[in-house]
């Protein structure tokens, strides 16, 4: 679920088919389908001395369960701090729950003895720390996805680390006060990545670093940007099982036409007239996604004959002010708000256009599956999106529509844009099949990780 897991599966899988890849996982009583597991369960056997507390006697009662997808290996954490959680994020005591995890995978990779651990964002983020600290430690990569979030968390919550001999956590590894597990990393890991190129860049300075970009600075030889890719077996219109008709670019008019009318009747919102451009938006109610900006602007342009069907969840102030648009405007918006995998599918082949309105995006993922699906994506010039969509009066350059962040008037002037476009049938016919066949696969982009593994390899001797 979001963009973190589309990444991780869609890379390991990529990956899969060159290296032996292993990915540990908590296990979350809300997992969607049930793992094929192959009946290797691993106890977990701490490398090194801990305390006698409650971290070591909850590992005790906790061990990974071996499971297959495709050719990558999944090791689930079975731990009672995870087993009753329907969701990963948004728990109390997280910070508690994650050094779990953490030292639960520092011990998996010594026991399966693998090359490299890649470690993903705060959660698994003491891994790389564990690792640096142990006289048998293992070469670790980073992945930042989202600096704003970085497990910091106040000393007083985080007694529970001095059952890991406390030397491994050193002052160093705390911010502005608080024990800070995304720093630690940032410290320890031999190679530090991000998921483009611009985000790269932009966390090099304030406010991009959320406070971290010296530290991002010290390491900037050691610290690369590496587009992320998607699954194209995963996200293509032709064979996607969730759409109401399945298209390419061939016969993309008709086929999006199809999706259009059908999601209209399955949202109950008979809207007539039904050639009006549809303008798609998915994503997590939050501040960085930007929806403030895109309300401003939808307020401001009613002229333009859009239609928008918007599904997110998230702050209850954007949702609120979502469901009352949604209800009092119910011929221009429809708003659902909930998780819907499905429904975010039926919306990309519906629509004409994609909105991200993002205040910063490390790589955002809609762009790639808007291309996919033939819908243009109309996005704020940050990070990952300044890196893949591109406003081109030439033709063979374009990739999409682009707007400056937080601005009202570029985003309203960018659907001004996007509406002149919709008026040109033959042209907009052109770009979206031309988008169509954009490769945003992980086949060129996967030797930038190795690269980085190797350093990382390197580094290590
Ligand atoms: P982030 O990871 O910051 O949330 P990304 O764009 O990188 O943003 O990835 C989020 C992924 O989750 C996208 O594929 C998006 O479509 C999907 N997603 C977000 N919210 C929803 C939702 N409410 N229903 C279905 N899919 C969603």
């Amino acid at each position: 679920m979001g963009g973190l897991s589309d990444m991780l599966s869609s890379l390991s899988k990529e990956q899969s088919n060159a290296k032996e890849i292993s990915v540990a996982l908590p296990l979350l009583e809300g997992l969607k389908e049930n793992p094929k597991y192959t009946g290797h369960s691993i106890p977990i056997r701490p490398p090194m001395d801990l305390g006698a507390g409650n971290l070591s006697e909850i590992l005790q009662k906790s061990c990974f369960r071996e499971a297959k997808h495709g050719k990558v290996k999944i090791y689930f954490l079975d731990s009672p701090v995870f087993s009753k959680l329907r969701s990963i994020y948004a728990n109390p005591e997280e910070h508690f729950r994650f050094a779990i995890f953490s030292y639960a995978c520092f011990f998996l990779s010594l026991h399966l003895e693998v090359d490299l651990v890649h470690a993903h964002d705060w959660h698994s983020a003491l891994v790389c720390a564990l690792h640096k600290n142990a006289s048998r430690g293992l070469p670790t990569v980073f992945t930042i996805h989202n600096l704003a979030y970085q497990g910091d968390h106040p000393l007083w919550m985080t007694g529970f680390l001095k059952e890991i001999p406390f030397e491994l956590f050193p002052e160093s590894y705390q911010h502005n006060g608080k024990v800070n597990y995304l720093k630690a990393a940032l410290q320890t890991a031999n190679q530090i990545t991000t998921v483009s190129p611009g985000y790269r860049d932009e966390t090099l300075t304030e406010p991009n670093g959320f406070g971290l970009s010296y530290m991002l600075n010290k390491r900037k030889l050691d610290y690369s940007g590496i587009l992320n890719g998607i699954d194209r077996e995963e996200w293509n219109p032709e064979i996607d099982p969730n759409l109401f008709a399945n298209y390419n670019p061939e016969n993309l008019s008709a086929g999006k036409q199809k999706n259009k009318e059908s999601l209209y009747e399955w949202i109950g919102r008979p809207w007539i007239p039904k050639d009006r451009p549809l303008i798609g938006l998915i994503g997590r109610l939050t501040y960085q996604k930007g929806y403030a900006t895109f309300l401003q602007a939808f307020k401001e342009r009613t002229h333009l004959p859009f239609y928008f069907i918007f599904l997110g969840a998230g702050e209850e102030s954007l949702e609120n002010e979502l469901f009352h648009l949604s209800h009092h405007q119910m011929d221009r918006i429809y708003f659902y708000k909930g998780y819907h995998e499905e429904f975010a599918r039926r919306i990309e082949a519906a629509s004409d256009f994609f909105m991200m309105p993002s205040l910063f995006e490390p790589c955002g993922l809609n762009q790639f599956y808007s291309q996919a699906y033939g819908s243009i994506p109309i996005v704020s010039r940050v990070g990952g999106l300044r890196d893949t969509v591109f406003e081109s009066p030439l033709e063979h350059e374009f990739t999409g529509i682009v707007f400056e962040p937080g601005d009202v008037g570029s985003l309203g002037y960018a659907l001004e844009r996007s509406y002149t476009l919709y008026k040109d049938s033959p042209k907009l016919q052109r770009l979206q099949k031309k988008i169509m066949l954009i490769d945003s696969s992980w086949r060129q982009r996967i030797t930038k990780y190795d690269a980085v593994y190797e350093k990382a390899l390197q580094s290590k001797l």
